[in-house]
């Protein structure tokens, strides 16, 4: 990153503003540069990540698009505290991420992201209330058990799962599931939310439901990055981020 256009950036800041006055560009949740990730397979070394600068806005909900295996996954997971660049540097706000330890990352997930995932990642043997409760039971959160089960309950009743509490996730829908992920998302009261394929395993119109609540989190404030392969997704996002064999394709970016 050069001072230039640091400079630049400053000095235009309406240059890439989009529809949505919420985005605060006085408040930066993340800023990557340079991030490389290379997977070391011994004899094959998989390039994921080249070269890619990224930003995120207090306030934004990003769409970040592309095909399989572009890297989309390996970016989230990095800025998710869920894995480290190869080689470049990646901050959520005052906390460098690429410097942290095991330790340090596993607290700043619990801390201040919430995931959510194509495939849910429920545990089968817990109840919807036990799972959405889960993520303030090992420790590190900010809230208390006990508040943490009202909170999550609550959420689960705005998603429309109040009747579903004591239900194990087997019994839920699709849509359901993903519903009560993203509650467990949100008990923690996370800054961002990540949501990997959100809609990946789901139908088109309970895909569309779940984008709806997720559009809704980020109306009442929340930062949200949504993963896609799916175009038709992308003007979901306030602003669309194009990743094509492991680098940001600007003119993609630009052309949304
Ligand atoms: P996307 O989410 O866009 O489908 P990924 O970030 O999962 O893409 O993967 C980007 C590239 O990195 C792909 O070529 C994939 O095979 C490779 N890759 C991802 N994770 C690993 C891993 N743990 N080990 C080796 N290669 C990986
Ligand atoms: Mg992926």
């Amino acid at each position: 990153m050069t001072m230039e256009s640091e400079e630049s950036r400053e000095a235009d800041p309406e240059k890439t503003d989009t529809s949505s006055s919420k985005i605060d560009r006085s408040h930066q949740i993340f800023e990557a540069r340079g991030l490389w990730k290379i997977y070391d397979m011994g004899e094959v070394k998989v390039t994921a990540l080249r070269d890619v600068d990224f930003d995120l806005f207090e306030g934004e909900l990003l769409v970040l698009l592309g095909a399989s295996g572009s890297g989309k996954s390996t970016l989230l997971n990095i800025l998710g505290g869920l894995d480290k660049p190869t080689e470049g540097s990646v901050r959520y706000r005052d906390i460098i991420l690429s410097e942290s330890d095991d330790y340090q990352l596993t607290q700043y997930r619990r801390q201040h992201v919430g995931f959510v995932f194509q495939f849910y990642h429920l545990l089968p043997e817990l109840t919807i209330l036990e799972n959405a409760t889960l993520p303030a039971m090992v420790g590190g959160g900010k809230t208390s058990v006990a508040v943490a089960r009202d909170q999550a309950a609550a959420l689960l009743e705005q998603f429309g799962l109040g009747h579903r509490l004591a239900h194990r996730p087997r019994e839920l829908s699709g849509g359901e599931r993903q519903r009560a992920a993203i509650a467990r998302a949100l008990v923690n009261k996370p800054s961002v939310l990540l949501a990997d394929e959100p809609t990946g395993n789901l139908d088109e119109e309970t895909g569309n439901e779940i984008l709806d609540v997720l559009s809704q989190l980020h109306q009442d404030g929340l930062t949200v990055i949504v993963v896609t392969h799916n175009l038709e997704i992308a003007p979901r996002g306030d602003c669309v981020v194009h990743l094509r064999h492991g680098q940001i394709d600007h003119t993609a970016t630009l052309a949304q």
